[in-house]
Protein backbone atom coordinates (compact mmCIF):
# COMPACT_ATOMS: atom_id res chain seq x y z
CA UNK A 1 0.00 0.00 0.00
CA UNK A 2 1.65 3.41 -0.76
CA UNK A 3 1.14 5.93 1.49
CA UNK A 4 -1.36 7.76 -0.72
CA UNK A 5 -3.50 5.57 -0.58
CA UNK A 6 -6.67 6.81 1.22
CA UNK A 7 -6.94 6.19 5.14
CA UNK A 8 -10.40 5.06 4.50
CA UNK A 9 -9.75 2.27 2.38
CA UNK A 10 -6.47 1.00 4.71
CA UNK A 11 -8.38 -2.18 6.08
CA UNK A 12 -10.21 -3.05 2.82
CA UNK A 13 -9.97 -6.74 1.75
CA UNK A 14 -10.76 -6.76 -1.80
CA UNK A 15 -12.78 -9.71 -3.49
CA UNK A 16 -10.78 -12.42 -4.58
CA UNK A 17 -12.03 -13.71 -8.32
CA UNK A 18 -11.60 -17.16 -9.16
CA UNK A 19 -8.67 -18.37 -10.59
CA UNK A 20 -8.40 -17.23 -14.52
CA UNK A 21 -4.88 -19.35 -15.91
CA UNK A 22 -2.98 -18.17 -18.52
CA UNK A 23 -0.14 -20.70 -18.17
CA UNK A 24 -1.91 -24.27 -18.77
CA UNK A 25 -5.13 -25.35 -20.55
CA UNK A 26 -7.22 -26.58 -17.58
CA UNK A 27 -11.09 -28.01 -18.01
CA UNK A 28 -12.02 -25.11 -16.07
CA UNK A 29 -14.72 -25.94 -13.68
CA UNK A 30 -14.29 -23.11 -11.45
CA UNK A 31 -15.72 -19.81 -12.20
CA UNK A 32 -19.65 -20.84 -13.31
CA UNK A 33 -19.23 -20.00 -16.62
CA UNK A 34 -21.15 -21.36 -19.55
CA UNK A 35 -18.90 -23.86 -21.10
CA UNK A 36 -21.01 -22.92 -24.52
CA UNK A 37 -19.94 -20.23 -27.07
CA UNK A 38 -22.03 -17.42 -27.43
CA UNK A 39 -24.18 -18.15 -30.73
CA UNK A 40 -22.79 -15.96 -34.19
CA UNK A 41 -25.53 -13.49 -33.97
CA UNK A 42 -24.67 -12.14 -30.50
CA UNK A 43 -20.86 -12.22 -32.17
CA UNK A 44 -22.00 -10.75 -34.91
CA UNK A 45 -23.97 -8.00 -33.19
CA UNK A 46 -20.68 -6.76 -31.01
CA UNK A 47 -18.64 -7.18 -33.97
CA UNK A 48 -20.49 -4.81 -36.06
CA UNK A 49 -20.78 -2.36 -33.07
CA UNK A 50 -17.30 -2.55 -32.26
CA UNK A 51 -17.30 -0.67 -35.87
CA UNK A 52 -18.19 2.32 -34.49
CA UNK A 53 -16.26 2.10 -31.03
CA UNK A 54 -15.16 6.10 -31.63
CA UNK A 55 -18.27 6.68 -30.97
CA UNK A 56 -19.96 6.58 -26.53
CA UNK A 57 -22.20 3.83 -26.22
CA UNK A 58 -26.04 4.87 -26.18
CA UNK A 59 -25.91 5.68 -21.67
CA UNK A 60 -29.67 4.58 -21.63
CA UNK A 61 -28.77 1.31 -23.74
CA UNK A 62 -32.32 2.35 -25.04
CA UNK A 63 -32.00 -0.82 -27.93
CA UNK A 64 -31.20 -3.68 -24.82
CA UNK A 65 -33.35 -1.70 -22.35
CA UNK A 66 -36.77 -2.08 -24.78
CA UNK A 67 -36.35 -6.22 -25.32
CA UNK A 68 -35.12 -7.02 -21.87
CA UNK A 69 -38.92 -5.18 -20.74
CA UNK A 70 -40.36 -6.80 -23.81
CA UNK A 71 -38.44 -10.29 -22.56
CA UNK A 72 -38.80 -9.68 -18.81
CA UNK A 73 -42.42 -8.56 -18.66
CA UNK A 74 -41.92 -5.29 -17.30
CA UNK A 75 -41.57 -1.05 -18.18
CA UNK A 76 -38.34 0.01 -20.23
CA UNK A 77 -38.38 2.13 -17.35
CA UNK A 78 -38.06 -0.67 -14.50
CA UNK A 79 -34.69 -2.36 -15.92
CA UNK A 80 -31.67 -0.66 -15.43
CA UNK A 81 -28.24 -2.63 -17.67
CA UNK A 82 -24.88 -2.52 -15.62
CA UNK A 83 -21.55 -3.29 -16.13
CA UNK A 84 -21.79 -6.93 -14.68
CA UNK A 85 -24.78 -7.70 -12.24
CA UNK A 86 -21.72 -6.82 -9.70
CA UNK A 87 -22.02 -3.04 -11.09
CA UNK A 88 -25.66 -3.24 -10.16
CA UNK A 89 -25.02 -4.64 -6.60
CA UNK A 90 -22.62 -2.10 -5.93
CA UNK A 91 -24.76 0.64 -6.94
CA UNK A 92 -27.80 -1.14 -4.43
CA UNK A 93 -24.85 -0.60 -1.76
CA UNK A 94 -24.89 2.79 -2.42
CA UNK A 95 -27.93 3.67 -2.73
CA UNK A 96 -29.81 1.94 -0.37
CA UNK A 97 -27.43 1.22 2.89
CA UNK A 98 -25.26 3.89 4.64
CA UNK A 99 -24.43 3.98 8.49
CA UNK A 100 -28.40 4.19 9.73
CA UNK A 101 -29.52 1.52 7.28
CA UNK A 102 -27.44 -1.68 8.16
CA UNK A 103 -26.95 -4.84 5.81
CA UNK A 104 -27.95 -8.25 6.50
CA UNK A 105 -27.29 -11.41 4.16
CA UNK A 106 -26.29 -14.86 4.62
CA UNK A 107 -22.98 -16.04 6.66
CA UNK A 108 -22.22 -18.11 3.52
CA UNK A 109 -23.01 -16.39 0.24
CA UNK A 110 -21.50 -14.20 -2.64
CA UNK A 111 -18.38 -12.66 -1.45
CA UNK A 112 -18.67 -9.29 -2.89
CA UNK A 113 -20.98 -8.68 -0.74
CA UNK A 114 -19.26 -7.76 2.42
CA UNK A 115 -16.46 -6.05 0.06
CA UNK A 116 -19.09 -3.60 -0.96
CA UNK A 117 -20.58 -3.20 2.43
CA UNK A 118 -16.45 -2.30 3.76
CA UNK A 119 -15.75 -0.20 0.82
CA UNK A 120 -18.90 2.03 2.19
CA UNK A 121 -18.30 1.55 5.89
CA UNK A 122 -21.75 0.15 6.13
CA UNK A 123 -22.59 -1.91 9.30
CA UNK A 124 -23.85 -5.36 8.09
CA UNK A 125 -24.88 -8.23 10.12
CA UNK A 126 -24.75 -12.23 8.37
CA UNK A 127 -26.83 -14.81 9.21
CA UNK A 128 -25.74 -18.32 9.70
CA UNK A 129 -27.41 -20.55 6.97
CA UNK A 130 -29.59 -23.72 8.45
CA UNK A 131 -27.56 -26.68 9.53
CA UNK A 132 -28.53 -27.89 6.22
CA UNK A 133 -27.14 -24.75 4.66
CA UNK A 134 -30.12 -23.52 3.57
CA UNK A 135 -31.55 -19.81 4.16
CA UNK A 136 -34.18 -19.52 7.05
CA UNK A 137 -36.61 -16.84 5.31
CA UNK A 138 -38.07 -16.37 8.51
CA UNK A 139 -34.45 -15.18 9.32
CA UNK A 140 -35.35 -11.93 7.33
CA UNK A 141 -38.34 -11.11 8.22
CA UNK A 142 -38.72 -7.43 9.89
CA UNK A 143 -34.98 -7.07 9.25
CA UNK A 144 -34.14 -3.25 9.86
CA UNK A 145 -31.77 -3.65 7.50
CA UNK A 146 -31.30 -3.82 3.58
CA UNK A 147 -31.69 -7.21 3.29
CA UNK A 148 -29.17 -9.27 0.15
CA UNK A 149 -30.09 -12.52 -0.89
CA UNK A 150 -28.84 -14.71 -3.36
CA UNK A 151 -31.38 -16.74 -5.13
CA UNK A 152 -30.12 -19.58 -5.46
CA UNK A 153 -27.35 -19.19 -3.03
CA UNK A 154 -23.85 -19.25 -4.08
CA UNK A 155 -21.93 -21.46 -3.37
CA UNK A 156 -24.64 -23.52 -1.96
CA UNK A 157 -26.58 -23.75 -5.04
CA UNK A 158 -29.71 -23.86 -2.72
CA UNK A 159 -32.95 -21.89 -3.59
CA UNK A 160 -36.01 -20.77 -2.31
CA UNK A 161 -39.17 -20.07 -3.35
CA UNK A 162 -40.80 -17.33 -4.44
CA UNK A 163 -43.18 -17.21 -1.92
CA UNK A 164 -41.26 -16.98 0.37
CA UNK A 165 -38.58 -14.01 -0.86
CA UNK A 166 -42.61 -12.69 -1.11
CA UNK A 167 -42.75 -12.73 2.74
CA UNK A 168 -39.63 -11.19 3.25
CA UNK A 169 -40.42 -8.24 0.81
CA UNK A 170 -43.86 -7.82 2.67
CA UNK A 171 -42.00 -7.61 6.23
CA UNK A 172 -39.79 -5.28 5.37
CA UNK A 173 -41.60 -1.89 3.88
CA UNK A 174 -39.40 0.22 5.35
CA UNK A 175 -36.13 -1.45 3.39
CA UNK A 176 -35.07 -2.82 0.18
CA UNK A 177 -34.63 -6.41 -0.09
CA UNK A 178 -32.11 -7.32 -3.05
CA UNK A 179 -32.19 -10.56 -4.90
CA UNK A 180 -29.33 -11.72 -6.52
CA UNK A 181 -30.58 -14.14 -9.38
CA UNK A 182 -27.20 -14.48 -11.04
CA UNK A 183 -28.06 -18.09 -11.30
CA UNK A 184 -31.77 -18.06 -11.84
CA UNK A 185 -31.97 -19.69 -15.36
CA UNK A 186 -31.08 -23.35 -13.51
CA UNK A 187 -34.17 -24.28 -12.34
CA UNK A 188 -34.62 -21.24 -9.81
CA UNK A 189 -37.82 -19.53 -9.91
CA UNK A 190 -37.63 -15.49 -10.89
CA UNK A 191 -39.28 -13.13 -8.54
CA UNK A 192 -38.30 -10.33 -11.26
CA UNK A 193 -42.79 -10.12 -12.14
CA UNK A 194 -42.87 -9.14 -8.12
CA UNK A 195 -41.20 -5.59 -9.03
CA UNK A 196 -44.66 -4.61 -10.14
CA UNK A 197 -46.17 -5.24 -6.95
CA UNK A 198 -43.67 -4.00 -4.80
CA UNK A 199 -41.93 -0.82 -4.30
CA UNK A 200 -39.00 -2.36 -1.97
CA UNK A 201 -37.54 -4.75 -4.34
CA UNK A 202 -34.78 -5.26 -6.24
CA UNK A 203 -33.72 -8.10 -8.44
CA UNK A 204 -30.26 -8.32 -10.36
CA UNK A 205 -29.60 -10.94 -13.13
CA UNK A 206 -26.53 -11.39 -15.22
CA UNK A 207 -25.66 -12.86 -18.83
CA UNK A 208 -22.69 -14.44 -17.21
CA UNK A 209 -23.84 -17.56 -16.40
CA UNK A 210 -27.14 -18.89 -18.66
CA UNK A 211 -26.03 -16.06 -21.44
CA UNK A 212 -22.70 -17.24 -22.28
CA UNK A 213 -21.38 -13.28 -21.69
CA UNK A 214 -19.29 -13.51 -19.07
CA UNK A 215 -16.38 -11.99 -20.47
CA UNK A 216 -18.55 -9.08 -22.47
CA UNK A 217 -19.71 -8.00 -18.46
CA UNK A 218 -23.82 -7.48 -18.32
CA UNK A 219 -25.98 -7.41 -15.63
CA UNK A 220 -29.78 -6.23 -15.01
CA UNK A 221 -31.48 -4.38 -12.24
CA UNK A 222 -35.10 -4.36 -12.05
CA UNK A 223 -37.51 -2.81 -10.00
CA UNK A 224 -39.95 0.09 -9.85
CA UNK A 225 -39.33 3.25 -11.24
CA UNK A 226 -38.49 4.73 -8.62
CA UNK A 227 -35.71 2.48 -7.57
CA UNK A 228 -34.33 2.69 -11.18
CA UNK A 229 -34.23 6.71 -11.12
CA UNK A 230 -32.32 5.64 -7.54
CA UNK A 231 -29.86 2.79 -9.26
CA UNK A 232 -29.53 6.28 -12.27
CA UNK A 233 -28.54 8.67 -9.87
CA UNK A 234 -25.59 6.77 -8.54
CA UNK A 235 -24.57 5.19 -12.42
CA UNK A 236 -24.77 9.22 -13.81
CA UNK A 237 -22.34 10.07 -10.69
CA UNK A 238 -20.07 7.23 -11.40
CA UNK A 239 -19.86 5.98 -14.73
CA UNK A 240 -23.31 6.96 -17.34
CA UNK A 241 -21.58 4.97 -20.16
CA UNK A 242 -21.09 1.58 -17.92
CA UNK A 243 -22.26 -0.67 -20.85
CA UNK A 244 -19.94 -0.32 -23.79
CA UNK A 245 -21.32 -0.45 -27.23
CA UNK A 246 -20.23 -4.31 -27.93
CA UNK A 247 -21.69 -5.32 -24.66
CA UNK A 248 -25.09 -3.71 -25.17
CA UNK A 249 -25.61 -5.18 -28.85
CA UNK A 250 -24.38 -8.74 -27.66
CA UNK A 251 -27.13 -8.40 -24.71
CA UNK A 252 -29.62 -7.63 -27.22
CA UNK A 253 -28.71 -9.78 -29.74
CA UNK A 254 -28.74 -12.64 -27.09
CA UNK A 255 -32.18 -11.78 -25.49
CA UNK A 256 -33.61 -12.86 -29.13
CA UNK A 257 -32.19 -16.18 -28.75
CA UNK A 258 -34.07 -17.38 -26.11
CA UNK A 259 -34.52 -20.81 -27.79
CA UNK A 260 -30.47 -21.00 -27.86
CA UNK A 261 -29.98 -20.13 -24.47
CA UNK A 262 -32.67 -22.13 -22.86
CA UNK A 263 -31.21 -25.01 -24.52
CA UNK A 264 -27.89 -24.50 -23.06
CA UNK A 265 -28.98 -24.27 -19.81
CA UNK A 266 -31.27 -27.95 -20.55
CA UNK A 267 -28.29 -29.26 -21.08
CA UNK A 268 -26.33 -27.96 -18.08
CA UNK A 269 -29.08 -29.06 -15.88
CA UNK A 270 -28.61 -32.85 -17.66
CA UNK A 271 -25.57 -32.75 -16.52
CA UNK A 272 -25.62 -31.34 -13.75
CA UNK A 273 -28.25 -34.38 -12.50
CA UNK A 274 -25.29 -37.20 -14.03
CA UNK A 275 -22.71 -35.26 -12.04
CA UNK A 276 -23.99 -35.23 -9.02
CA UNK A 277 -25.39 -39.30 -9.24
CA UNK A 278 -21.76 -40.48 -10.22
CA UNK A 279 -20.51 -38.62 -7.23
CA UNK A 280 -23.23 -39.72 -4.69
CA UNK A 281 -22.00 -43.00 -5.92
CA UNK A 282 -18.46 -42.02 -4.88
CA UNK A 283 -19.57 -41.40 -1.48
CA UNK A 284 -19.72 -37.49 -2.20
CA UNK A 285 -22.46 -35.19 0.08
CA UNK A 286 -24.01 -33.36 -3.10
CA UNK A 287 -26.53 -30.86 -1.98
CA UNK A 288 -29.61 -30.16 -3.94
CA UNK A 289 -28.07 -27.51 -6.45
CA UNK A 290 -30.37 -25.25 -8.78
CA UNK A 291 -27.66 -23.68 -10.37
CA UNK A 292 -24.85 -24.44 -12.95
CA UNK A 293 -22.08 -25.81 -10.01
CA UNK A 294 -22.65 -28.64 -7.36
CA UNK A 295 -21.20 -27.74 -4.01
CA UNK A 296 -19.87 -31.07 -3.00
CA UNK A 297 -17.39 -32.51 -0.28
CA UNK A 298 -16.49 -36.06 0.70
CA UNK A 299 -15.09 -37.83 4.26
CA UNK A 300 -12.52 -39.66 2.10
CA UNK A 301 -10.60 -36.43 1.08
CA UNK A 302 -10.32 -33.02 2.77
CA UNK A 303 -11.43 -30.19 0.47
CA UNK A 304 -8.23 -28.49 -0.25
CA UNK A 305 -6.58 -31.72 -0.89
CA UNK A 306 -9.24 -32.72 -3.46
CA UNK A 307 -8.80 -29.17 -5.34
CA UNK A 308 -4.83 -29.41 -5.35
CA UNK A 309 -4.79 -32.94 -6.60
CA UNK A 310 -7.83 -32.33 -9.55
CA UNK A 311 -5.53 -29.20 -10.16
CA UNK A 312 -2.57 -31.17 -10.99
CA UNK A 313 -4.25 -33.28 -13.20
CA UNK A 314 -5.66 -29.94 -15.00
CA UNK A 315 -9.02 -29.78 -13.98
CA UNK A 316 -9.72 -26.71 -12.02
CA UNK A 317 -12.45 -26.59 -9.42
CA UNK A 318 -13.16 -23.74 -6.37
CA UNK A 319 -12.34 -24.22 -2.83
CA UNK A 320 -13.08 -22.16 -0.18
CA UNK A 321 -11.67 -21.12 3.14
CA UNK A 322 -14.79 -20.25 5.08
CA UNK A 323 -14.62 -22.69 8.62
CA UNK A 324 -17.97 -24.21 7.30
CA UNK A 325 -17.35 -24.88 4.37
CA UNK A 326 -13.26 -25.40 3.46
CA UNK A 327 -14.25 -29.76 2.87
CA UNK A 328 -16.32 -28.10 0.02
CA UNK A 329 -15.51 -27.48 -3.51
CA UNK A 330 -17.56 -25.89 -5.86
CA UNK A 331 -17.78 -27.77 -9.07
CA UNK A 332 -18.89 -25.87 -12.54
CA UNK A 333 -20.98 -27.67 -14.62
CA UNK A 334 -19.69 -27.61 -18.06
CA UNK A 335 -20.13 -30.13 -21.04
CA UNK A 336 -21.15 -33.72 -20.33
CA UNK A 337 -16.91 -34.35 -21.79
CA UNK A 338 -15.61 -32.00 -19.50
CA UNK A 339 -17.75 -33.53 -16.60
CA UNK A 340 -16.30 -36.97 -17.32
CA UNK A 341 -12.89 -35.92 -17.11
CA UNK A 342 -13.65 -34.22 -13.96
CA UNK A 343 -15.30 -37.74 -12.89
CA UNK A 344 -12.31 -39.94 -14.09
CA UNK A 345 -9.93 -37.96 -12.43
CA UNK A 346 -11.81 -37.21 -9.26
CA UNK A 347 -12.01 -41.55 -9.51
CA UNK A 348 -8.56 -41.79 -9.77
CA UNK A 349 -7.90 -39.53 -6.91
CA UNK A 350 -10.03 -41.36 -4.13
CA UNK A 351 -8.88 -44.58 -5.38
CA UNK A 352 -4.74 -43.44 -4.65
CA UNK A 353 -6.17 -41.88 -1.76
CA UNK A 354 -7.40 -45.44 -0.52
CA UNK A 355 -4.15 -46.89 -1.55
CA UNK A 356 -2.27 -44.69 0.54
CA UNK A 357 -4.58 -45.07 3.33
CA UNK A 358 -4.49 -49.05 3.17
CA UNK A 359 -0.47 -48.91 3.14
CA UNK A 360 -0.05 -46.97 6.13
CA UNK A 361 -2.44 -49.19 7.98
CA UNK A 362 -0.05 -52.53 6.83
N1 LIG B 1 -23.98 -12.79 -7.86
C1 LIG B 1 -23.49 -14.01 -7.63
C2 LIG B 1 -24.16 -14.85 -6.61
C3 LIG B 1 -22.37 -14.47 -8.34
O1 LIG B 1 -21.86 -15.68 -8.07
C4 LIG B 1 -21.79 -13.63 -9.30
C5 LIG B 1 -20.61 -14.09 -10.14
N2 LIG B 1 -19.49 -14.44 -9.54
C6 LIG B 1 -22.33 -12.36 -9.48
C7 LIG B 1 -23.43 -11.98 -8.77
C8 LIG B 1 -21.71 -11.37 -10.42
O2 LIG B 1 -21.71 -11.78 -11.72
P1 LIG B 1 -21.41 -10.79 -12.91
O3 LIG B 1 -20.80 -9.54 -12.35
O4 LIG B 1 -20.52 -11.55 -13.81
O5 LIG B 1 -22.76 -10.51 -13.51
Amino acid sequence: MSKYFSKKYASLTPYTPGEQPKDTEYVKLNTNESPFAPPPSVVEAARAEGARSQLYSDPECSALVEKAAEIFGVKKTQVLPTNGSDEILHFAFMAFCDKDTPVVFPDITYGFYSVFAKLHSIPYKTIPLKADFSVDYRDYLHANATVVIANPNAPTGLCLPVWQIEEIVKANPDNIVVIDEAYVDFGGESCVSLVQKYDNLLVTQTFSKSRSLAGARLGLGFACESLIADLNAIKYSTNPYNVNRMTAAAGRAALCENAYFTGNCKIVCENRQATATALKELGFEVLDSKTNFLFVRSDKIGGRELYEKLKERGVLVRNFTGERIKDFNRVTIGTAEQMEIFLRKTKEILEEKANENSGDRS
